[in-house]
């Protein structure tokens, strides 16, 4: 914008001007153009070249031992060697790159599907527009619950205030107010008459031009400490902290190797050789990047659920979920409410303030509105006969609404909402009992009642309100389809429900038990109750409610604090903006598509269809993603360890090597390097539901999965050892090489098969075992094809000799040994679980 006075000191007519723009906004063409010349409304660039992700797979510590080892092979003038290993860096450097490439293409689909909208007028019409695309000139609408995302000079506004909490710290909100006069010296904190980008509106409404858009904005000047998180999740760092330390053990190991073979008297080259080819292959590289794809094939399929991850590491979180917050109406309920009972104690005033004390306009609105908007025969005429000339909006935390229209001549006072407020300052005490009666008979059949209440005009204060209770009507909400069995299989997976709701105890509570979220001996909470306990007892109450009923959205916020506190992981859905809070502090808060930007922007998942199902069917799918990360962990480690003892035994035992170094590395990519490809593919096993939740500490590196590691290990690396042994006495030392050699990946092969399924035994349900990932065979099938291509193809670039037939038969028992070892790990496990029920 040209000038120097500032666009919050100027008259929005000269501020139009400047801005080239009018009050009809933009035309798409003119939009466009400055879209193209200005660019996008981001802060930053964050796409990556294609060329830095081919350069990134060769910046990696294993990566520079590998040259390392092509130098040594000069060195040891192995000329084949050397090719062998430069091809092999490069087949690697290519897989990586292409699985990378694909992993950031997903994350970038599924950041678009999540992109935040704004309301725009356009050639005269309201659009929605993805907010990158917004420029200076255009015109914005903002209503509460919207985000800002671009610095706007408003010219209306309606008891507009804002939440500027990431420019100023201030969490309290602040007014604005289109018509106020400004110094062009005004702090950013000081613009009442502008909204800044990052700040989110939470009451009322407002209109302005767009003056300034991503790195020109307040909050760029800012942004720094405002920026999204890193790509590297905190738990992709751990996987990667985890295998530095594993390398450090691994070549601590392979030190005390090379120091004993040093002392045999084997020649020194050719033992740096090997120890550099063990190390290569012994640690799992591919793993952060493995489980990066994993949790991206992951979040693509939830997606196709009506789950949009906005957090590739929340659907991690979702796996070990203990608890689900979850709203009543229009998330266990259908949200579409009708009118089933009425009580009248005065049946006109009662029509008056059903029609009048209602926003519901041509059938949409509030669900209560548009149930009364349909019941009162007459709606439209007497809306039109009694114009309104106050409102009190619908407030969650006095549960009530209240109007103010002419009525014959006199100014009349309409009020409706929850029984108990109502009843605090209504004038006829004397009905109050027996509404009450009434009241409860209805909300224990399950209908969610409101009193309404008509008087005369006293003022504005709700001190001066003066009214007498003219009638209730109930409402029939009925569950959705589908929560009743969600809520059964969340059970049953360990995963307690909770039902949060502003609705009255006894009508949450008979919604509760229609959908068995409520059993007979459990409790209801009640908002005024948690108020009066401390976190302790809180928690403890917790511990039998499942119902918490009068619920203000603070109180959302402390339960979820107050349970997160004492170790437990809680799925909070939400839409409103004081629902801000509590998603924000859950460890996976869940917005509606429905609801407003500003649910959406602090939540980890958005889900388009709201229903609990979709939750419970979410966190089904977190729980495969958690097992495929730790079966793809499983395998490369276990054929990890299997391989250091073999070499490490033959090394002790004095004997020739098993594997030569091109054998080592060569069998890590027709074993690990094809086959954790197709980890991230594996489907459910059937028993996910059926398990207690696993805290995120212990989801990958249990006791039973060490356990399982390291028998694997040990006794496949003796066992490999024992072959070989027996070999280099019946055959000359190539022939036993070349077998042990092709063996060896065929063991792996067996286990990478048994790795899909980790909970039933192979021979349990064997179709099961066939079909939860086909994948796996194909990749056996190429490793096994590349494996007959080097032994009897190009034999002499790895040392090796062609098999003769009946050789094969060491091979076959090696990899019927492994599968067996897995397969009675398993069935111990399995037996053992059986018996403890
Ligand atoms: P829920 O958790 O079911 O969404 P709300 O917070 O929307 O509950 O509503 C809490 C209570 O506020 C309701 O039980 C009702 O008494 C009152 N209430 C809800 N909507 C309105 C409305 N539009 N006008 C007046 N009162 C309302
Ligand atoms: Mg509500």
């Amino acid at each position: 914008m040209d000038g120097d006075t500032p666009p919050h000191a100027r008259d929005i007519q000269s501020v139009r001007t400047a801005l080239g723009t009018s009050f009809d906004g933009l035309s798409d063409e003119e939009a466009r153009r400055r879209l193209e010349r200005y660019g996008k409304n981001i802060l930053e660039e964050e796409e990556i070249s294609r060329f830095r992700i081919f350069i990134k797979q060769f910046q990696d510590f294993l990566i520079y031992i590998l040259m390392a080892a092509a130098v040594i092979a000069l060195l040891a003038a192995d000329f084949k060697d050397f090719v062998v290993i430069v091809a092999l860096i490069l087949v690697n450097g290519l897989i990586g790159y292409w699985q990378e490439l694909k992993a950031e293409s997903s994350i970038r689909a599924l950041k678009k599907l999540t992109e935040s909208r704004v309301s725009v007028v356009r050639e005269g019409e309201i659009r929605q527009v993805p907010s990158p695309e917004i420029v200076h000139g255009d015109v914005v609408l903002l209503a509460e619950g919207d985000i800002v995302t671009a610095d706007i000079r408003l010219y209306e506004s309606y008891g507009l205030a804002v939440d500027e909490a990431t420019m100023t710290g201030e969490s309290v909100p602040v007014s604005k107010d289109h018509q106020a006069v400004l110094d062009p010296g005004a702090q950013p904190y000081e613009l009442a008459n502008s909204l800044l980008s990052g700040t989110t509106v939470v009451r009322g409404s407002g209109r302005g031009f767009v003056v300034r858009t991503g790195r020109d904005t307040y909050l760029a000047g800012i942004a720094a400490r405002a920026q999204e998180a890193s790509p590297e999740s905190p738990f992709t760092r751990a996987i990667r902290d985890f295998s530095m330390r594993y390398a450090v053990l691994i070549m601590i190991i392979l030190v005390l190797v090379g120091t004993v073979a040093f002392l045999q008297g084997r020649e020194l080259v050719g033992i740096a050789y090997l120890l550099v080819a063990q190390l290569v292959s012994a640690v799992p590289a591919g793993l952060p990047l493995v489980v990066t794809l994993v949790m991206v094939v992951g979040a693509l399929a939830l997606s196709r659920k009506q789950t949009l991850t906005r957090h590739l590491p929340s659907v991690e979180t979702l796996g070990s979920a203990t608890v689900i917050a979850s709203d009543k109406t229009g998330t266990i309920t259908e949200g579409r409410l009708a009118v089933q009972d009425d009580v009248a104690l005065d049946s006109r005033a009662l029509m008056l303030a059903a029609a009048l004390c209602n926003d519901a306009r041509e059938g949409t609105g509030d669900p209560i509105d548009v149930a009364l908007s349909r019941w009162v025969g007459e709606y439209g005429e007497l809306r039109e006969r009694h114009p309104r000339t106050w409102v009190f909006p619908f407030d969650t935390a006095m549960k009530l609404m209240a109007t103010a229209n002419e009525v014959d001549g006199r100014r009349r006072f309409f009020i409706k909402g929850a029984f108990e407020e109502l009843a605090k300052r209504a004038e006829n005490r004397d009905d109050l009992a027996a509404l009450e009666e009434r009241l409860n008979a209805m909300a224990e059949g399950g209908l969610r009642v409101l009193a309404f209440g008509a008087g005369d005009w006293q003022g504005e204060d709700p001190d001066a309100w003066r009214y007498e209770i003219v009638g209730l009507v109930g409402f029939l909400d009925p569950p959705k389809d589908g929560v009743r069995e969600s809520v059964i299989t969340a059970r049953k997976a360990g995963i307690r429900v909770l039902m949060i709701t502003g609705d009255y105890p006894l009508t949450a509570r008979a919604i509760a038990g229609e959908v068995a979220i409520w059993k007979e001996g459990e409790s209801v909470l009640t908002g005024g109750e948690i108020e009066s306990m401390d976190d302790d007892a809180l928690y403890a109450a917790l511990a039998t409610a499942t119902v918490l009923a009068r619920v203000i959205p603070e109180h959302k916020y402390r339960v979820v604090r107050v349970l997160q506190d004492r170790g437990e992981i809680v799925a909070v859905s939400g839409d409103g903006v004081n629902d801000v809070p509590a998603l924000k502090a859950a460890d996976l808060g869940i917005a509606m598509g429905s609801g407003t930007e500003a649910a959406k922007s602090v939540a980890k998942m958005v889900i388009l269809d709201n229903n609990l199902r979709v939750i419970v069917d979410a966190i089904e799918n977190g729980r495969v993603i958690v097992d495929n990360v730790r079966k793809v962990i499983y395998y490369l480690l276990s054929t990890s360890i299997s391989e250091v003892v073999l070499i490490s035994t033959s090394i002790f035992a004095g004997f020739p090597l098993p594997l030569v170094p091109i054998q080592i590395l060569w069998i890590n990519l027709v074993t690990d390097g094809v086959q954790d490809k197709m980890f991230p593919f594996i489907k459910e096993e059937g028993d996910v539901m059926r398990r207690p939740p696993k805290p995120p500490a212990r989801q990958f590196f249990e006791r039973r999965q060490i356990t399982r590691i390291l028998i694997f290990g040990l006794v496949m690396g003796m066992a490999s050892f024992l072959v070989f042994e027996h070999l280099i006495f019946r055959f000359p030392y190539e022939t036993a090489n070349a077998i042990i050699f092709t063996a060896f990946a065929a063991f792996q092969w067996s286990n990478g098969i048994q790795a899909q399924k980790e909970h039933e035994p192979f021979f349990v349900n064997i179709r099961r075992s066939l079909t939860i990932n086909p994948l796996i065979f194909l990749s056996v099938l190429i490793g096994l094809v590349l494996q007959l291509a080097a032994i009897y193809i190009v034999p002499s670039w790895f040392n090796a000799v062609p098999l003769a037939p009946e050789q094969w038969g060491y091979v076959a028992l090696l990899a019927v040994v492994a599968f067996a070892v897995v397969e009675t790990i398993k069935w111990v496990e399995y037996l053992a679980d059986r018996a403890a029920g």
